[in-house]
């Protein structure tokens, strides 16, 4: 298959499709492959009766006695047929389906499956129901059928047809693992397993596919990595961070002292800095345990050793943030360095002057986000390398900054909770401290669950902390409403509320599509206190510090996964005041979702990492994103430990018999690896 051609090769897709395609991130023929459904759609149990309790969807089987009646109108031909159900009576229309006359027999058994309303009449009606024979119904019913990430004027049938058509024109698609393992971890074909992936015959056969897949990134990943492991001899420290009067001074006079765990990773890091050979390192440290002031005294020290220094934000609403604070603290310590920030957003003049400070400048603290690392950049001696939140400085990043000049020290620091041996694994080289301790003075958040149906309650009691003196935070899964979901929206919520409010509170949304500058106005006035409530997406997951506000409020959170409520809970309790957190669980009855509750029972993000995995059954298909850093197309770190073990272990075997791949049994694999590095998705 040739994986970087474009889609609009296939036939039925033009230049407008092909434009819809990129805009979800699948304009070749290897990004299609790996567009994998966002979820599975299963056919429901027909029934044979409509009543109050009908599902909304649903399939009903039954017979249509007199058959199909068409009726003309100026407009349209609509084509109606009815039955009587056991305790009701059944109405089906179809418009502009005339045809549909002689595909439902009068007489014949048939499952119709739509959209099933009661008319005020009391009569059942569906509009537009697709028709099955109970046959291939019964056929159908056991595929789960693909639901795909869709954009305006995409539709998921399009996307069906599109992969359809990849499967049936694009080419074969070879097989790369080598047969040894294949058989040794009884894996699934590779060109069966993607086919299976968007089109299973069955679960069984979903899950098969999705090992396959979830082994081949760990592997592909693994392979990556000790390859440019191999290249990367370790390289002698050329810094000098000798000089610590300032970082003294400042460390000295912060408002707190340090947490016994940020004294113990300073030290250790300082070593690094001081030793023999350039440091990787990665810092774990569970939300709010004051990671962002480590930064900023190493740069400090970086600074006062007349070094460069970067700090890379995963987010330019973050980039901005920190470098607020590091311009606030630079100024309140009377530091004789300066800051500057980076993004995608600094154009033109402004960019012009930032880069040429950064080609010629000693000492500099430059903050930002992605930007800061694109080819164009010159460093004039950038000594320290911080990337907050997220492992997205890759072995290629590195690589660029030491072609253009000496290699700088590494950071990562990351609140997703791994595992010291996992981290071994996906780290590789890279050395692991924690930071087990919040700072003292906070007090635990108070967690609670509740229904829909306390929302007010919630609102009210917002204004109360409001009133004295503090803010809110209110997250809904989407941006605006949408006709899939009932799920709340950014935009109507936060209509709703300021109506509820009435003047009385100011109110602001945040999310995604907003622009950068948009949403940093918005961020920017909220921290200043000029709003006091956010209703935001999940945009606001990482990082984000406000330490004045005391409540978040989570709709629907029993659609997030548990990293991630954990994350976003992490947005309140930075302060000295007593913080509270409010889930709301959307889901029918009464009962209280099962991972609210771990949530709302803890407070320690390592412990409710362990939970994630017990209470993510197969159901949970993709299990729960963990947010932050690794994130893989299909496997999850967690779920999938034992597969990444297997693939780990496979790895060393096959590279310590052939290191640099040089066999031609694995020919194959090196030109998937040297393919997928371009056109498929990957994490380097
Ligand atoms: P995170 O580790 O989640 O990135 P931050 O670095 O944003 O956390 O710190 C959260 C808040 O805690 C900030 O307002 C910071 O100033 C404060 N903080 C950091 N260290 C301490 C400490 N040792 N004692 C008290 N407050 C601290
Ligand atoms: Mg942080």
């Amino acid at each position: 298959m040739e994986y970087a051609a474009a889609v609009s090769n296939l036939k039925g897709i033009g230049d407008k499709t092909q434009k819809l395609f990129a805009s979800v991130g699948a304009e070749t023929f290897g990004k299609l492959l790996m567009f994998f459904p966002r979820t599975y759609l299963l056919y429901p149990e027909p029934i044979e009766d409509a009543d109050k309790d009908a599902p909304h969807k649903a399939a009903v089987l039954t017979r249509v006695p007199r058959g199909v009646t068409l009726k003309k109108t100026q407009r349209m031909d609509i084509a109606l047929a009815r039955t009587t159900l056991k305790t009701s009576e059944l109405e089906l229309v179809w418009f502009r389906m005339p045809y549909i006359r002689s595909k439902v027999l009068p007489g014949k058994h048939y499952v119709f499956y739509g959209n099933l309303f009661r008319e005020r009449s009391g009569v059942y009606k569906m509009e537009q129901p697709l028709v099955f024979t109970p046959e291939e119904y019964d056929e159908i019913q056991r595929r789960p059928q693909p639901v795909y990430h869709l954009t305006k004027g995409l539709s998921n049938n399009a996307v069906i047809k599109a992969v359809r058509t990849l499967f049936a024109d694009g080419g074969k698609i070879e097989e790369y693992l080598p047969p040894d393992i294949l058989q040794k971890r009884s894996l699934a074909g590779y060109s069966k397993s993607l086919y299976q992936m968007h089109f299973p015959d069955d679960f069984d056969a979903l899950l098969t596919a999705r090992q396959r897949l979830v082994y081949s990134e760990f592997f592909d990943f693994f392979v990556r990595m000790q390859l440019e492991a191999k290249d990367q001899i370790k390289v002698s420290n050329p810094w000098n961070f000798h000089a610590d009067a300032y970082f003294q001074k400042v460390k000295d006079a912060l408002p707190f002292a340090l947490t016994k765990g940020q004294e113990e990773t300073i030290h250790v890091i300082r070593n690094d800095l001081t030793g023999e050979y350039v440091s990787q390192r990665l810092i774990q440290g569970d939300v709010g345990s004051g990671k962002t002031i480590l930064a900023f005294l190493l740069m400090v020290l970086a600074a006062e050793n007349g070094c460069q220094s970067a700090l890379m934000a995963p987010t330019e609403v973050l980039a901005k943030q920190h470098y607020e604070t590091f311009c606030g603290y630079i100024e309140k310590y009377g530091l004789p360095f300066s800051s500057v920030l980076v993004t995608g957003s600094t154009k033109g003049a402004a960019r012009r002057e930032v880069n040429e400070r950064i080609a010629n400048e000693k000492s500099l603290l430059i903050v930002g986000t992605h930007a800061l690392f694109t080819e164009k950049m010159t460093y004039h001696n950038l000594a320290l390398v911080v990337t907050d939140e997220q492992h997205r400085f890759g072995v290629k990043q590195r690589k660029m900054l030491s072609e253009k000049g000496r290699d700088p020290h590494v950071l990562v620091m990351s609140a997703t909770p791994i595992p010291r041996t996992l981290a071994m694994i996906l780290y590789g080289d890279m050395d692991v401290s924690v930071i087990k301790d919040v700072p003292a003075k906070r007090l635990p958040i108070k967690n609670s669950v509740v229904k829909k149906n306390k929302r007010k309650a919630a609102w009210k009691f917002i204004k109360d902390e409001v009133e004295a003196g503090h803010q809110a935070y209110i997250i809904c899964p989407l941006v605006e409403a949408s006709e899939k979901t009932e799920s709340e929206n950014v935009t109507e919520y936060g209509k709703a509320l300021r109506e509820y409010y009435g003047g009385s509170v100011a109110v602001d949304i945040l999310h995604g599509k907003m622009s950068a500058a948009e949403k940093e106005r918005v961020m920017t006035k909220f921290a200043a206190n000029e709003t006091q409530v956010l209703v935001a997406t999940t945009v606001i997951e990482v990082g984000i510090n406000v330490p004045n506000a005391t409540v978040m409020v989570i709709e629907d959170a029993n659609r997030f996964g548990l990293a991630q409520l954990h994350q976003l809970r992490g947005r309140v309790g930075r302060g000295e005041w007593q913080s509270y957190c409010i889930f709301i669980d959307g889901s029918d009855g009464d009962e209280l979702s099962e991972r609210l509750v771990v949530v709302r029972d803890s407070n320690d993000g390592f412990a409710i990492a362990s939970q994630d995995l017990k209470l993510r059954g197969p159901g949970d298909f993709y299990g729960i994103r963990q947010s932050g850093d690794l994130n893989f197309a299909l496997a999850d770190i967690y779920q999938d430990a034992d597969v990444m073990q297997q693939a780990s272990e496979d790895v060393k075997a096959l590279l310590a018999c052939d290191p640099h791949l040089m066999k031609t049994e694995h020919q194959p694999l090196l030109a998937h690896l040297k393919l997928s590095e371009e056109v498929i998705y990957t994490n380097l």
